[in-house]
């Protein structure tokens, strides 16, 4: 059946020593421990070779934050798909709110991207959520109904089964404040509901869809034991050790 996956996203975090320091850690404790889910990570993007050198047996998975729309050409500042595939990334976040905010990043970019990334065989992340005013206002099922169709219902059934989703509502997300494990509840069968009606319940069953927005280790294990939640992606907590492998011992 489809993967518990515990993934910590580091955003734009750690000089180069302290980014060694902790991949070093993580490859000690999964030489060390078997976890019950998989373990990734997704470092900024300058560090990401120097995890696939350490992470030699694909002992960590290792994912950029973000990827190009285009797939070469003159996008001054900008990574690729195939530049991530070339240096052996297993693939990359999509569409997180912070790339909504501050890049004006739409469903349609996450689309573009997330046929990029597929195409390579990486694994998209695609990440989704509702604002607080759209909670309040009780839009939260329809806003992330219109989010996961525009992104994702161009692909066919074998694609959308290589896409591991995160919903992540936007208020939860860096403020401490987190879902409820029900709330998160709802919206993963939500979620899980709308691609089966499209694709068929076998498929829906197949796709890995993560939690994020103030995982901590005091409340990932009641997150995950919810059964549309497969794992969680992880932000503050995943940039000190003992935090993170707390999370993932919550499977
Ligand atoms: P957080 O971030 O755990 O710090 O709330 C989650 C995310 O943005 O992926």
């Amino acid at each position: 059946m489809r993967k518990n996956i515990v993934a910590g996203n580091w955003k734009m975090n750690k000089n180069v020593t302290e980014a060694q320091d902790l991949m070093f850690q993580l490859l000690e404790y999964k030489r060390n421990h078997t976890p019950n889910c998989e373990v990734w990570i997704a470092p900024p993007s300058l560090y990401l070779m120097m995890a696939k050198d350490l992470y030699e047996q694909n002992e960590i998975g290792v994912f950029s934050q973000d990827m190009s729309e285009h797939g070469s050409g003159a996008y001054t500042g900008e990574t690729s798909a195939d530049m991530l595939e070339s240096i052996g990334v297993n693939g990359s976040l999509i569409g997180h709110s912070e790339r909504r905010l501050y890049h004006g990043e739409t469903d349609s970019h996450c689309n573009r991207k997330i046929k990029l990334a597929l195409d390579k065989g990486l694994t998209p992340i695609y990440c989704n959520g509702e604002t607080l005013e759209q909670r309040k206002s009780g839009q939260h099922l329809e806003v992330v109904k219109n989010q996961t169709e525009v992104a994702l219902f161009t692909l066919s059934a074998d694609e959308i089964k290589k896409v591991v989703i995160a919903y992540e509502p936007v208020w939860a997300i860096g403020t401490g404040e987190t879902a409820s494990p029900e709330q998160a509840q709802e919206i993963h069968a939500h979620i899980r509901n709308l691609i089966g009606n499209k694709y068929g319940k076998e498929v829906a069953d197949e796709i890995s869809i993560l939690y994020g927005g103030s995982v901590k280790p005091d409340n990932a294990k009641e997150i995950f034991s919810q059964p549309d939640i497969d794992g969680g992606l992880i932000g503050g907590a995943a940039l000190k050790m003992a935090d993170f492998v707390q999370i993932i011992e919550g499977f």
